[in-house]
């Protein structure tokens, strides 16, 4: 059936879709170059499970198998081409299974698109509010071929008179045309075949300029994804050098940045559990990312001085001064990103921008910068002030102790605090019971940083970075115990950089262990209670810390443990993250309310965390909600210290 000008219709798609490549990928090389890409093994093993094996998007039941019957469809249209176009020339058994298998896979696919349009056009989440013209024309396409594939093969069963047990869909099919005559039916095969082959044509051709660009992004994005621990910011080394900071331009932005733009398949699962967007703030970072990519594509057009896109500023006109500081750097959006793309590092570029090439942030920051560079705290008290919570408590500094265990890291809020120092005393009278040799800083110890990194400000992070690795290293430290899971991640995964290597350990973690190997026992003498434990940010997702509180809750005799909807790796921001915590929430409803409204659902005595953010965004949302008497918050380690075997 072919013909002689089919190669030429097949190479004209072919060309037409290598160009539209080319066109993005001279979008995505606009970018600044990027480490290389190491761990191919792994890469190639994660290719299978998330890309093919679709083990994120199949974590959302309805859109998880919507998603993986149009993508069976989608993913073998070579075997259906050849299937179709060439007529078997299998072993009989093997054609006969083969004819069965597409069969099935055409079904699906019709039932997977019929899922998709109910979906976006009947249900119309508010994630898929974006609905666009393509959406449907990419449906319908695909619904095109699999129905002219199934109209071809029942008029081929008609025409040879195959017996339809293998091929029940185009079996189905064959009835439609059974009315017509032979050599009608021998013409519409011939029509419907060629029909078929090119609108198959048609969209490989068309894959680079429409949303099914995904399908090949989206895989690569996969593969190219960014190992090691989540949300660690790039470092900047040419602090002595470098002319700009951050990104102004979509140019500032890496090549693999750039290609996340093209790798989004706007299904919005990242809106849906972004703390911002649900509590109304200017942010989605769905929208970030198709913002962002509506820029990139300003770039296809040719440059004009009228041309008002062109004189667009990334940070202003595409994206929001708002949308820049309404994140609070949870990660959810990139835990619930079936592709992997990430929003935080662009928006980190983008703060550190406005923070340090244009001195434009929230006015209230200012006088945290100041603070931390003075006094090495956010609050501005006096760093000589910065051991005195710990002078009753009979803890030696690093200075008196020699050589400790363990060092105990307070960190800002541990130490200046005063509701986080009534936890850093607990966990000072636990490893005091436990018989843990341990030691303080005092005032040799500064702020770690995380905050004023995670504002844009790199400069004075760097600062703060120097000084406490050069008090480290003073002391011969290795082994880091900290209170607050900002400290923790900032000492465990982005100290690294400059080339320290620490064993840092969360209290969670610390205290699990204590009580595991028996150096600390509990009385059970804490009231009957139930528990409602919060999943800080930066200790779970950051840092894969779940169970260990939930194990420390659990020991208590009297405590009875619930869970909000969303926790573990969706547990939903406090609000304080990403330097938030120094902001003034001005845009929409504010974030720890919504989470202490979670919190109320399952009318819990009391609140746990263990991050001195969570536990002050709690305790002002319980006190707006006027039930800070009845709902009490506390630190996992203040349970563990009034549970301790007297
Ligand atoms: S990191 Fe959190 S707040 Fe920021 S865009 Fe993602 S989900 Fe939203
Ligand atoms: S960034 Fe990821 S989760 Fe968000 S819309 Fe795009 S593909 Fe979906």
């Amino acid at each position: 059936m072919l013909t002689i000008l089919d190669p030429l219709w097949v190479l004209i798609a072919l060309t037409i879709f290598c160009i539209g490549i080319r066109r993005r990928y001279r979008l995505w090389m606009l970018g600044q170059r990027d480490d290389k890409v190491r761990g191919i093994g792994q890469r190639c093993a994660d290719f299978i499970i998330y890309a093919i094996g679709h083990r994120r998007i199949v974590r959302e039941l309805y859109p998880g198998l919507m998603h993986v019957f149009i993508f069976c469809a989608c993913a073998i249209p070579l075997i259906i081409i050849l299937a179709v176009q060439f007529q078997f020339s299998t072993p009989v058994l093997f054609g006969n299974l083969f004819s069965l298998f597409l069969d099935a896979v055409g079904c699906l696919g019709l039932l997977g698109i019929g899922l998709a349009a109910y979906r976006r056009y009947v249900q119309k989440p508010d994630r898929l509010s974006d609905s666009r013209a393509e959406d449907a024309v990419a449906l319908i396409w695909v619904c095109l071929i699999i129905i002219l594939g199934f109209c071809v093969e029942g008029l081929r069963l008609n025409i040879t008179g195959e017996p339809g047990v293998w091929a029940p869909a185009g079996y189905a099919f064959s009835w439609l045309f059974s009315f017509a005559p032979a050599h009608s039916q021998i013409s519409l095969h011939k029509l419907l075949w060629r029909t078929h082959l090119f609108v198959v044509l048609g969209l490989i051709a068309c894959i680079p300029y429409t949303k099914f660009l995904h399908i090949i992004t989206s895989a690569i994005n996969v593969f190219l994804r960014t190992y090691g621990p989540p949300g660690v910011l790039r470092k900047i080394d040419d602090f002595e050098t470098a002319e700009t900071f951050g990104a102004a331009r979509l140019e500032d932005f890496t090549r693999l940045q750039l290609f996340h733009l093209d790798a989004c398949t706007r299904c919005g699962r990242c809106q849906d559990s972004c703390p911002a967007h649900l509590t109304d703030k200017p942010l989605s970072p769905k929208k970030l990312i198709q913002d962002l990519k509506a820029h990139m594509e300003e770039k296809l057009k040719p440059p004009a001085a009228d041309n008002e896109q062109a004189e667009k500023l990334m940070i202003g006109d595409v994206i929001q001064h708002d949308t820049v500081w309404s994140c609070t750097m949870c990660l959810n959006c990139h835990f619930q990103c079936p592709v992997f793309i990430t929003t935080v590092d662009k928006t980190i570029e983008m703060r550190r921008d406005l923070v340090l090439m244009e001195s434009n942030f929230p006015v209230e920051v200012q006088a945290v910068f100041k603070n931390m560079e003075n006094n090495s705290n956010p609050w501005g008290i006096g760093r000589h002030m910065r051991g005195e919570w710990a002078k009753e408590l009979g803890v030696p500094t690093m200075a008196e102790a020699g050589e400790v265990e363990i060092l105990l890291y307070a960190g800002c809020a541990g130490a200046f605090d005063d509701r986080y120092k009534k936890v850093s005393t607990a966990v000072v009278k636990i490893l005091q019971q436990a018989g843990v040799n341990f030691g303080i800083l005092g005032t040799e110890e500064g702020c770690c940083g995380d905050s004023a990194r995670r504002i844009g400000n790199e400069y004075v992070y760097d600062a703060l970075v120097q000084h406490n690795i050069s008090v480290f290293q003073q002391y011969g430290v290795k082994k880091i115990l900290t209170i607050c899971p900002h400290c923790h991640n900032a000492l465990k995964n982005e100290y690294p950089q400059y080339g320290i290597s620490l064993e840092v350990v969360h209290h969670s973690e610390f205290l699990c262990d204590l009580l595991r190997q028996g150096r600390i026992s509990l009385n059970g003498s804490a009231p009957p209670m139930t528990v409602c434990y919060h999943d800080s940010c930066f200790l779970g997702r950051y840092n894969d810390i779940y169970q260990q509180p939930r194990t420390l809750l659990k020991a208590i005799s009297g405590v009875s443990l619930v869970e909000m909807n969303k926790n573990l790796d969706r547990s939903f921001c406090c609000g304080a993250g990403g330097g938030r915590m120094w902001m003034e929430e001005h845009l929409g409803r504010r974030i720890n309310e919504a989470r202490v409204e979670q919190a109320l659902e399952k009318q819990p005595d009391a609140i746990a965390t263990a991050c001195p953010y969570c536990l002050t965004m709690f305790e002002d949302g319980l006190k707006t909600k006027n039930v800070f008497d009845a709902v009490k918050v506390f630190d996992i380690a203040e349970y563990i210290a009034n549970a301790l075997h007297k």
